[in-house]
């Protein structure tokens, strides 16, 4: 009898034990057909690695930003406030795998370095004697900076290859001239520089192109209107066949201060207000609208009050343009 019942309750678990299991896998070749999807669909030109997005105070964060096109691991640092902190953060963030050494020496294939001020090129110094040759990308001004107050014998180590002597050579100094494009040594990407007034000194836009895409990263600048210059609006007139045609596929460019901080205590920064014109004048010279393109705040301030403050007053000023604004996070990958 009690055999009987055990007979029956398998005939009756059978079907159902046969249905879960092919259930099951269908889930996974569903799971599977999406994964795959989505890689088609993605066209992702540029991997951007920030190794640090703020405009001060905290040396754990400051201005740098790897970049290497999808799918390579030759990547270039654009800035280099941090670096050791910023790869570490970059490794819990799982947007690199490996020993934060390797990184630096490997990947990271050279500098773009926008103007000689310290929160965009300390990493670079105080990392220095751990890295690997490479090169250092920069308008002739900012890298006569470096030269001269930096890798100097007086405040640290000349381990470039130029300069005071002893020249260690394990950088070397590449000039970028103004609107000239060059290719970036063992990278698949070619860099134009563009100058930029920032208060006292030129500070530089760098137009990165890999194969017929490009982003644009700004140092820190001042708005034309304020800085009494045009080299904003040479740069949008640069740049805006490439956003008419949707080659530019992001936009990294600073807003340091809220919109009521006085002109006077701008020293050659953005506020909300000041960024919303300028691209009005890209949307303007590209003949085209911005919705949705891709645009990359960097360099805020802190405290976290006047970020917060920022932020709210950025969307609300793009309720017009509706671009996609973008706050970038330490070690959190970008993708464009
Ligand atoms: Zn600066
Ligand atoms: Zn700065």
């Amino acid at each position: 009898m009690q055999r009987k019942l055990i007979i029956i309750a398998c005939l009756f678990m059978l079907p159902a034990l046969v249905f879960g299991q092919r259930k099951k896998k269908k889930a996974k070749h569903k799971t599977k057909a999406v994964a795959e999807a989505t890689v088609t669909r993605s066209s992702n030109s540029f991997r951007v690695v920030p190794l640090g997005v703020l405009g001060g105070i905290d040396e754990s964060n400051l201005s740098a930003y790897m970049v290497a096109p999808t799918g390579s691991d030759n990547y270039v640092c654009l800035d280099a406030g941090t670096l050791h902190a910023g790869i570490e953060k970059a490794i819990k963030e799982k947007a690199f795998e490996g020993r934060s050494e390797k990184i630096l020496q490997q990947n990271i294939k050279g500098y773009c370095i926008s103007h000689g001020h310290l929160d965009h090129l300390a990493g670079l110094i105080i990392n220095s004697p751990e890295d690997s040759a490479k090169n250092i990308y920069g308008l002739p001004s900012t890298l006569e900076t470096l030269k001269k107050h930096y890798f100097s014998w007086e405040s640290w180590a000349n381990f470039a290859d130029d300069g005071e002597k002893p020249a260690l050579k394990k950088y070397h100094y590449a000039p970028l001239q103004p609107g000239t494009e060059v290719d970036m040594a063992n990278t698949e990407m070619q860099v134009t520089a563009y100058p930029l007034a920032h208060s006292n000194l030129t500070s530089t836009a760098f137009l990165v192109r890999s194969k017929d895409n490009y982003l644009l990263y700004l140092g820190d600048t001042g708005a034309d209107e304020i800085e009494k210059s045009q080299n904003l609006h040479k740069l949008w007139e640069a740049v805006a066949p490439l956003v008419a045609e949707g080659k530019l596929k992001a936009i990294m460019i600073e807003v340091s201060f809220p919109s009521d901080q006085p002109d006077k205590t701008l020293f050659g920064h953005l506020t909300p207000r000041l960024l919303m014109n300028e691209m009005g004048v890209l949307a303007q010279l590209a003949g085209t609208t911005l919705k949705g393109l891709n645009v990359v705040i960097t360099h805020m301030k802190p405290p976290y009050r006047t970020i917060t403050k920022i932020k709210t007053q950025l969307n609300y000023a793009n309720r017009n343009l509706q671009m996609n604004l973008i706050y970038p996070r330490q070690g959190q990958v970008l993708e464009f």
